[in-house]
Formats: C-alpha cells, sequence, structure tokens
C-alpha cells in the first residue's frame, strides 16, 4: 500500500467516508474536502457471510479509522459505498453480485446508514472509481469523462459535471456490454450476448483469444506453458509479447482495435471530455513501452473512426488512482450528494 496519506492539520474539513465494496476486499478511506485520504485499510469481503456480518465490520473498521485520524463521527459529512452490480441505485439494495454469493436483495444503503449514523451516497463500484479518477485523479482537469475499465470483466463509469450517469434502471454505464462485433463469428459475452466490448477486452477475453490461436495452430512462445499448465495469465501474454512473441503482441493491438471501436461509440453519444482507461489490464501503463503502445493503438483506432474535430481534441489517457480510485470516488460522491442538496 503506497497510498499518500496527509495528518489532520494539513486536512480541510468536512469529512467524507468512502467505501469501496469488492469481490474479494472491502476499502475504506477517510477523505477531506478535496479528496486526500488521512486513512485507510482494506479486508477480506468474506462474501460467502450475510451483508448485516458485512455491515457490522464496516462500522468497527470506520470508528477505527476515525480513531486513527484524530476524527469524531460529529466531523464526518457523509458516507460513500460502492458495490458491484446488479443494484437498484434508487432504493439502496444490493441485488445479486456474482461474486459476493452471501449478499441478496438487501437495503445496503440504509442499513450502512443507520449503522454509522450518517446519510449514505450509494453508487455501482465502476461509477464510483470513475468518479475518483474525475475528482482527483486522470480527470481532475476535465469537466466530463467516460471511465472503462479492463480487468477480469470491462466495467465503466460516465461522470458529466458532478454527476454519475447511473440511469433509470442503475445499468447506465455499463460500457463493457456495447455491442462492437455483429457479425456472425462474433464472441459470447458472459452476459449472454454476442459481440460486447467485454467479449474481446476483458483480462479473461484476452486469455481465451490467446489459447483459441495457439490451438489453431499459430506459433507462440506461449504453447509449452499452456500445455504444461492448461492455462495462460493476461502477464504471461504481456510478458510474452514484450519479448517480441508475434501472436502474442497481435492479440494485445487487436484488444486495442475493438476498445477502439467501444470507444468511438461512447464519443458520438456523449462527447466527453476525456476517456480514461482503468483497470488491472494496463500492459504497464503510461511509463511502459507496451502500456504506451496499446495506448497509441487504441487512439489510432479512434481517429480512423472518429470526426477529425473529436480526434483532434479527445484525451485517452490510463487511471492514475489504482486500486483506491473505489473509495475516494464513493467520498467524492457523498461529497457531490451534500453539495447538490444544498448543505
Ligand atoms: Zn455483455
Amino acid at each position: 500500500m503506497s497510498t499518500q496519506t496527509i495528518t489532520r492539520e494539513e486536512a480541510i474539513a468536512p469529512y467524507f467516508i468512502g467505501v469501496d465494496v469488492g469481490g474479494t476486499s472491502i476499502k475504506i478511506g477517510v477523505v477531506d474536502d478535496l479528496g486526500r485520504t488521512l486513512a485507510y485499510t482494506s479486508f477480506p469481503t468474506e462474501g460467502e457471510k450475510d451483508t448485516a456480518d458485512a455491515i457490522r465490520r464496516i462500522t468497527s473498521v470506520v470508528r477505527h479509522l476515525l480513531d486513527s485520524s484524530g476524527l469524531s463521527i460529529s466531523e464526518v459529512a457523509g458516507v460513500g459505498l460502492g458495490t458491484p452490480g446488479p443494484m437498484d441505485i434508487k432504493r439502496g439494495y444490493i441485488l445479486d453480485p456474482t461474486n459476493i454469493p452471501g449478499w441478496r436483495h438487501y437495503p445496503i444503503r440504509e442499513r450502512l446508514a443507520e449503522a454509522i449514523g450518517k446519510p449514505v451516497t450509494y453508487a455501482n463500484d465502476a461509477n464510483a472509481a470513475a468518479y475518483g479518477e474525475y475528482w482527483v485523479g486522470t480527470g481532475k482537469n476535465h469537466p466530463s469523462l467516460v471511465m472503462i475499465t479492463l480487468g477480469t470483466g470491462v466495467g465503466g463509469g460516465i461522470i458529466i459535471g458532478d454527476l454519475s450517469v447511473e440511469g433509470e434502471n442503475s445499468f447506465g454505464s455499463e460500457v463493457g456490454h456495447i455491442a462492437v462485433d455483429y457479425g456472425p463469428q462474433a464472441r459470447m459475452c458472459p452476459c449472454g450476448q454476442p459481440g460486447h466490448l467485454e467479449a474481446y477486452a476483458s483480462a479473461t477475453a484476452v486469455i481465451a483469444r490467446t489459447i483459441e490461436q495457439i490451438e489453431a495452430g499459430r506459433p507462440c512462445s506461449l504453447r509449452d506453458v499452456l500445455t504444461k499448465t492448461g492455462k495462460l495469465t493476461g502477464l504471461q501474454i504481456a510478458q510474452a509479447a514484450e519479448a517480441g512473441d508475434e501472436l502474442a503482441l497481435d492479440v494485445i493491438l487487436t484488444t486495442a482495435d475493438y476498445l477502439a471501436r467501444g470507444i468511438v461509440i461512447l464519443m458520438h453519444t456523449i462527447d466527453p471530455a476525456a476517456i480514461v482507461l482503468g483497470g488491472a489490464m494496463n500492459f504497464g501503463g503510461s511509463r511502459h513501452p507496451l502500456g504506451q503502445q496499446f495506448l497509441k493503438r487504441v487512439k489510432e483506432g479512434v481517429d480512423r473512426h472518429t470526426f477529425p474535430l473529436l480526434a483532434q481534441r479527445i484525451v485517452i489517457e490510463y487511471a492514475s488512482l489504482g486500486g483506491d480510485a473505489g473509495y475516494l470516488g464513493a467520498a467524492g460522491l457523498a461529497r457531490a450528494a451534500r453539495k447538490s442538496a444544498g448543505n
């Protein structure tokens, strides 16, 4: 953990608590009015236990973090909570997230608000991460952005002004399910529909596409690894590409082409100031040659398919907050909700 923290003396009131629930861990941070972290921690989600148990653990961690920051609960103006979908944001319910089996149809927003004694702003985890990047990350100088998160799946968040686009049914910003291939050979998305961006640009899809090509007989330095272990990882594919493996590089750059198609659809729908690429699958990011090559290919794909003015103006960059984006953004959304309520 390398997140920079500030002291109570440096911090500017009011304070917000951001809670970012993931399939394996829950991250919580105490954040000041400028989006700087005073204290944070993470602990296992233990998703097989029920939601009430998680709320007890979250509440106890929040108290501990406030103590260690020298703050009392009365100095906290609000709590932001991000969880994986599906969810019903309007009613504050988490519905049935696939990787948290114990949490089912639970009024999580209200129960957490009761337990902590503060209003809770509820958001999709990907939207919270996007808000984090918008508030204090890569997007901080941009009035609007779309964040696309490339990990096990493909998630996204759309932020316009201080508004996180959640939609009428909490399905807003599901950018992984934009169709980028309507052809007869379109790949099947885990959601059950063919041709979605997630079926091409998730780490899972990159691995599957590499394995298919090896099995189809294309030469690849990873063939022995695949034969021996029966599987490949995204990291192995990235390392092979860096070492000059043509197939691995081809799969990665083709991923950039599909991603560009999805980005162009988003640009022609929303016309955001910036596109931010987040998630674990960033090929080392902008400081790494493969990350630079991937980003360049994405931009070339976008340039080919969008209007000249947009190609010239759109900013496409990697996210900068890493795993902290979620709790920072959740805290930021609590702050934005307070502002829009006029407090
Ligand atoms: Zn899908």
